[in-house]
């Protein structure tokens, strides 16, 4: 049923999945594979480039001729967002929390090489200026296709719908299956297709979303929204309803977001100098640095296979480089 929903190829897919052995023995845990959705070729990749083959088919399905959406300054939503209206040939505006830096760097550089109108609107950065930018740009003669902050909405959540099929395939060519899934998690797009997605591809690995963002509110909040969203991803599916258990876990929400401190530091350095990937300063490094915790106080543990999905964002490390440090 996921295969008959609409949608527009905009990455390589599927993504690698690999063991990462350096890890594992530094880590002396369990055994540790990757998701490489930082791989998925879209103007340097990322998880959004999943959500946006659903939402992006749905923007040309209803004759738009440009799309909205919003995010931080930093945004790899928004990147790749401002790449895929560039695929299709379609205006892209993007709502940005903050102001206007003297010197764009990382994804903002990117934002505007690849031809996106930028928006500035200081200490809102979800997307709350994007209806009102919206009925401007109806009045001057466009037809604007909103989506929201993260591409998280039953359509986007899809493209994770989508990406468990696909993770299932690959479970099966190398016989191997999973005690845990880690991730980062923020706007709950990611968290809910998985969610649905496992009750499609009927897998059940248990899923643990490091949250990221304190102003995404409690974890009651989170779970709460979260689980709405997978309702409404199953509802598109015709699925029966269901109750769709959320495991959030709040423990990692640092100092904000996008501060990095060196819990981040380390988890990014750890798997730069072991493995040679690149996570990023606001989501993966948070996420492997939960992933790290959980194995240093035995959750996560010698025997178990654990999955972490690394969901991209490695263009925002060239974003004051020295808090990397
Ligand atoms: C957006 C994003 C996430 C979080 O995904 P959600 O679907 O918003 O929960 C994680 N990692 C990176 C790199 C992202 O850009």
């Amino acid at each position: 049923m996921i295969l008959t929903q609409p949608r527009i190829s905009l990455g390589f897919f599927p993504t690698p999945l690999v063991p990462l052995s350096r890890l594992t023995k530094a880590l002396g845990g369990p055994e540790i594979w990757i998701k490489r959705d930082d791989q998925t070729g879209l103007a340097l990749g990322g998880n959004k480039t999943r959500k946006l083959e659903f939402l992006m088919a749905d923007a040309v399905a209803q004759g738009c001729d440009t799309v909205i959406t919003a995010g931080a300054a930093q945004s790899n939503h928004c990147r790749q967002t401002a790449a895929a209206a560039a695929v299709l040939g379609l205006h892209c505006h993007l709502v940005l929390g903050g102001k206007a830096p003297e010197q764009p760097n990382g994804n903002l550089l990117l934002d505007q090489l690849l031809g996106a109108t930028l928006h500035w609107t200081g200490d809102l950065r979800k997307g709350e200026r994007i209806p009102e930018l919206a009925q401007r740009l109806k009045s001057q003669g466009y037809s604007p296709y909103l989506i929201p902050y993260g591409g998280s909405n039953a359509i986007g959540a899809l493209g994770f719908v989508a990406a468990v099929v696909e993770l299932k395939e690959q479970l099966q060519t190398v016989k191997q299956n999973f005690d845990a899934i880690v991730f980062a998690s923020s706007s709950g797009g990611t968290q809910a297709g998985l969610i649905v997605g496992q009750r499609v591809a009927k897998l059940n690995i248990p899923l643990i979303g490091i949250a990221i963002d304190k102003d995404d509110g409690s974890q009651d909040l989170m779970n709460t929204k979260i689980s709405q969203l997978s309702n409404q991803t199953a509802q598109r599916l015709n699925l029966e309803d269901d109750n769709y258990p959320v495991t959030i876990n709040t423990d990692y929400l640092g100092d904000g977001y996008g501060v990095v401190g060196d819990f981040e530091r380390h988890a990014i350095a750890l798997v730069a100098q072991s493995e040679g990937i690149l996570l990023d300063p606001v989501y993966t490094g948070r996420a492997m640095g939960g992933l790290i915790d959980l194995t240093n106080s035995r959750i996560l543990r010698s025997g178990q296979t654990v999955l972490f999905w690394h969901t991209g964002g490695s263009p925002a490390l060239f974003n004051r480089p020295e808090r990397l440090f």
